[in-house]
C-alpha cells in the first residue's frame, strides 16, 4: 500500500530546480514550525523589549552624523564620500564584521536600532549604512572568504575605505536572478586557469562610488579545465568574485535615478579576465555562488528593510498623532473626528506591531537562529504595512505632507517607500511564491522529510514521515472544530493557529500547483505572517498600557486572518475537499466603533505609548520636535502657542519666477 501512495505522492510533489533546492536547504526554522505544527509555545524567557535599546553614546554618535548630513539626499553630490567615510569613522561599517578584522560585531538588536533611528531622519544615508552592513561583500567575506581575503579587506571595509557593493541583477535577470545571469567561461590564459566573463548589471545599490564590487555570474568550464587544475570542490555553476574599482575593463560608469531618493545606485559592465583566487572563498568556492548568496539573504532580509520601516513608521506615526492632537478644523482638533481617528488608529496599530515583530525576530536571530521563511515574510509584511502607515500620515498630514519645505517630513519617505519594496525579492513575488510555499517545504514537520524520502526512493523513511503527517493532520483536524471565544486574545490566535496548521495540510494537496494558485499562497501567506506577528505581541512582556494596545493590536491580525482564512476556503479549487473545510470558516469581525475610540483616548494619553513610539527615532531639527513642544503648552490662546502652531501649520514657500 505504501508503494501505491509513495508512487501517487511523487506524481503530485512540485518539481525543484537546483537553484530552488539550495534556497530551500538555506537558513533554518524558528517559530514558523510551531506555526505549521498549530501549536504555538508559550513566550520564552529572556525575551525583553529592550534588548540591544542604544546607550548615550551610541546615540550621540548617530545623531551627530544626522545634524551632519540633515535629511536631505547625500547623492548625486561629492557629498556622498565624506559621508561614506564619517560612516566609518563612527563605525558604523562594519557592525557585523568581527572585531578581530577591524569592525565592531555587534548584535542584530542593536544595529536594527541603529538604522531605525537612521532611517527616521535620512533614509539615503540609511541605504548607505544598510548595504555594507548586509549584502555589500562584507557578509559574505566573513562567512566565506580565504584568511587573506578576510585580512586584505575586511579592516577597509569597517573603516569605509572600500565602499562595497554586489552586483547580481541585471536587465533579463530580475525576480528569477539567476534565470538568465551573466555567464562566465573557464579559460587558459598564458599557462593560467582564469575566468572570462561579459557582465550587465543594473540597479546596483553604491555602484557608483565602490571600490570593491562583487559580482555573481554563472561560470561555465566547456573544457573540463575545473576538474583537471582546479582544487577539489571547484565546480561550474552561480559564482561570486570580488573586484577593485579599476580591474581591466570594469566599466562603472552610468548611475540609476531610483525615485530620487538620494543613494548611489548604477551599473556595473565590461568584460573581464578574473583569476580564480578573486572568487570569495577562493576557487574551491567556484560553483557555490547560489548557496552563498541564499544563506546571507536569510538573514539579511530581516534586519534592514524591516528596521528601516520601523523608523519610518515610528516617525511618521509619533508625528500624526500629536499633530491630530493640535491641528484644528471646524473649531475642533482633527483627532476629535472619527474617521481621522480611524485612518490614523490604523496606523498606529500597524507601526505597533512593526515595532514588536521587529523587536521579537531580532531575538530569535541574535540567538544564533536563521529561519529563512521568517525573515521573508519580514521584509515583505514590514515594507508593505510601513508603506499604508505612510499613505495614512499624508492623509492626516494633508497638503502639508505633499509641499516640499522645511516642515515636510513625508516626502522622504514616499521616494524611498517603493524601494524598500521592489529590492531583495519584490513583494509580490515574496507574498504570493515564496512565503507560504518555502514554508510549506521547510516550516511544515513532515513535507520536507517525505520529499528527500521520495528523492531518495528511501520506502521506509516514506512510512515514517507519510504516517507522521497523516496522524498530526488529523489531530489537528479535529482540534480545529473547537470554537473559542474572541475575547480572550491567547486563546483565539492558538485555534487561528490550528486552524491555519490544518488548512495548509489542504492547501499542501494541490502539490505543484501552488506555484500557479499564487493567490491561495499569498493568503495563506499573510495568514501565517498575521500568527507570527500576533505571536510576537503576545511575547514580549510590556507595561499594563502596552499590553492593552498590543491586545487590540492582536484582535486587528486576527480579524484580518480569519477573513483571508475563509477567503481561502471559499477559493479552495477542489469544490469536494472544500466541503471538509467548510466548517472552519469564521464569523467575520471588525474593530467596533466603540473600540476604535476607546484604543485611540488611551493611545493618545498614555506615556508609555509615547515613550515606545519616541525610541529609535531623531527627533531633533524636524516640525516633530516643535510638535512635541506645542503639545507641553496648556494655554492654547497664548501668544507662544498661536506662533508656534502657525508655524507648525505652515509649508515651504519659494521665490515665484
Ligand atoms: C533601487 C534598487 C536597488 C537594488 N539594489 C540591488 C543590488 O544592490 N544588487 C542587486 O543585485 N540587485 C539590486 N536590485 C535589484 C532587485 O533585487 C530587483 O529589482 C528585484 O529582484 C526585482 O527585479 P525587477 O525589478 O527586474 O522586476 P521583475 O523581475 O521584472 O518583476 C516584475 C514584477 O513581477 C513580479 N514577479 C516576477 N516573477 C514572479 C513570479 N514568479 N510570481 C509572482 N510574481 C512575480 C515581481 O514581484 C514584480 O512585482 C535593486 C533594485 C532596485 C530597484
Amino acid at each position: 500500500m505504501y508503494r501505491y501512495i509513495f508512487n501517487q505522492v511523487r506524481g503530485i510533489i512540485p518539481r525543484i530546480s537546483e537553484t530552488e533546492l539550495i534556497a530551500l536547504r538555506s537558513g533554518g526554522v524558528s517559530v514558523d514550525r510551531q506555526i505549521f505544527e498549530g501549536r504555538l509555545l508559550r513566550s520564552q524567557s529572556g525575551l525583553d523589549m529592550h534588548v540591544g535599546r542604544l546607550g548615550p553614546a551610541a546615540v550621540n554618535t548617530v545623531d551627530a552624523l544626522l545634524k551632519r548630513y540633515g535629511s536631505q539626499p547625500i547623492y548625486p553630490s561629492s557629498h556622498v564620500y565624506d559621508a561614506m567615510s564619517d560612516l566609518g569613522k563612527a563605525r558604523l561599517l562594519g557592525m557585523s564584521i568581527d572585531t578581530k578584522y577591524g569592525g565592531t560585531m555587534m548584535p542584530i538588536s542593536k544595529q536594527s536600532r541603529i538604522l531605525a533611528r537612521i532611517a527616521s531622519h535620512n533614509p539615503s544615508l540609511a541605504v548607505a549604512t544598510m548595504v555594507p552592513n548586509s549584502l555589500g561583500p562584507g557578509e559574505l567575506l566573513q562567512h566565506y572568504g580565504t584568511e587573506e581575503q578576510k585580512r586584505k579587506y575586511l579592516p577597509g571595509l569597517a573603516s569605509g575605505a572600500f565602499i562595497p557593493c554586489f552586483g547580481l541583477t541585471g536587465p533579463n535577470n530580475g525576480s528569477d536572478a539567476t534565470g538568465q545571469i551573466d555567464t562566465g567561461t573557464v579559460i587558459r590564459q598564458n599557462g593560467e586557469i582564469m575566468i572570462r566573463v561579459s557582465i550587465n548589471k543594473r540597479y546596483i545599490t553604491l555602484a557608483p562610488i565602490a571600490n570593491l564590487i562583487g559580482v555573481a555570474f554563472n561560470l561555465q568550464d566547456p573544457d573540463g579545465l575545473l576538474a583537471t587544475h582546479g582544487p577539489s570542490g571547484a565546480k561550474p555553476g552561480v559564482t561570486l568574485a570580488l573586484l577593485e574599482r579599476g580591474h581591466p575593463g570594469l566599466e562603472q560608469l552610468t548611475y540609476h535615478n531610483p525615485n530620487s531618493a538620494g543613494f548611489p545606485n548604477g551599473t556595473l559592465k565590461g568584460t573581464l579576465t578574473i583569476p580564480l583566487s578573486s572568487i570569495i572563498g577562493g576557487a574551491a568556492n567556484a560553483g557555490n555562488g547560489w548557496m552563498m548568496l541564499m544563506e546571507c539573504l536569510s538573514v539579511g532580509r530581516g534586519v534592514s528593510l524591516p528596521a528601516s520601516a520601523n523608523g519610518s513608521s515610528k516617525m511618521v506615526t509619533y508625528a500624526s498623532m500629536l499633530y491630530i492632537k493640535h491641528r484644528t478644523q471646524f473649531k475642533m482638533n482633527i483627532g476629535r473626528m472619527e474617521a481621522v481617528r480611524e485612518r490614523f488608529i490604523n496606523m498606529f496599530m500597524d507601526t505597533w506591531t512593526i515595532n514588536a515583530a521587529v523587536n521579537y525576530t531580532n531575538q530569535i536571530l541574535d540567538s544564533g537562529a536563521k529561519p529563512s521563511v521568517i525573515t521573508g515574510l519580514m521584509k515583505y509584511q514590514t515594507t508593505e504595512r510601513g508603506r499604508n502607515v505612510l499613505l495614512a500620515g499624508m492623509d492626516i498630514f494633508g497638503g502639508s505632507a505633499i509641499c516640499t519645505g522645511p516642515n515636510n517630513i513625508f516626502t522622504k519617505f514616499y521616494q524611498a517607500a517603493p524601494i524598500g519594496i521592489t529590492v531583495e525579492g519584490s513583494n509580490i513575488l515574496t507574498r504570493n511564491l515564496i512565503t507560504f510555499g518555502q514554508g510549506l517545504n521547510k516550516s511544515h514537520p513532515f513535507i520536507y522529510p517525505i520529499f528527500m524520502a521520495i528523492s531518495d526512493n528511501d520506502l521506509s523513511a516514506f512510512r515514517t514521515h507519510f504516517n507522521g503527517m497523516v496522524k498530526s493532520a488529523v489531530v489537528n483536524y479535529f482540534k480545529s472544530f473547537r470554537v473559542s471565544g474572541s475575547g480572550n486574545p491567547q486563546q483565539r490566535l492558538d485555534l487561528l493557529c490550528i486552524r491555519f496548521s490544518n488548512l495548509s495540510n489542504f492547501v499542501a494537496l494541490l502539490g505543484g500547483k501552488i506555484k500557479a494558485n499564487q493567490i491561495i499562497s499569498g493568503n495563506m501567506a499573510d495568514i501565517l505572517s498575521n500568527i507570527y506577528m500576533s505571536h510576537a505581541l503576545l511575547s514580549l512582556p510590556s507595561t499594563k498600557a502596552c499590553r492593552l494596545v498590543s491586545e487590540y493590536c492582536v484582535a486587528h491580525l486576527c480579524n484580518e486572518a480569519e477573513r483571508k482564512i475563509n477567503y481561502v476556503i471559499d477559493n479552495y479549487p477542489n469544490m469536494y475537499i472544500r466541503q471538509f473545510i467548510k466548517p472552519f470558516r469564521y464569523r467575520e469581525q471588525s474593530m467596533s466603533i466603540t473600540d476604535i475610540n476607546r484604543i485611540y483616548e488611551h493611545v493618545v494619553s498614555s506615556p508609555e505609548v509615547y515613550a515606545v513610539l519616541k525610541e529609535d527615532i531623531y527627533i531633533a531639527d524636524s516640525i516633530v520636535s516643535k510638535l512635541e513642544q506645542l503639545d507641553t503648552i496648556k494655554d492654547k490662546t497664548s501668544s507662544e502657542y498661536l506662533a508656534l502652531y502657525n508655524d507648525i501649520v505652515s509649508v515651504g514657500e519659494f521665490p515665484a519666477d
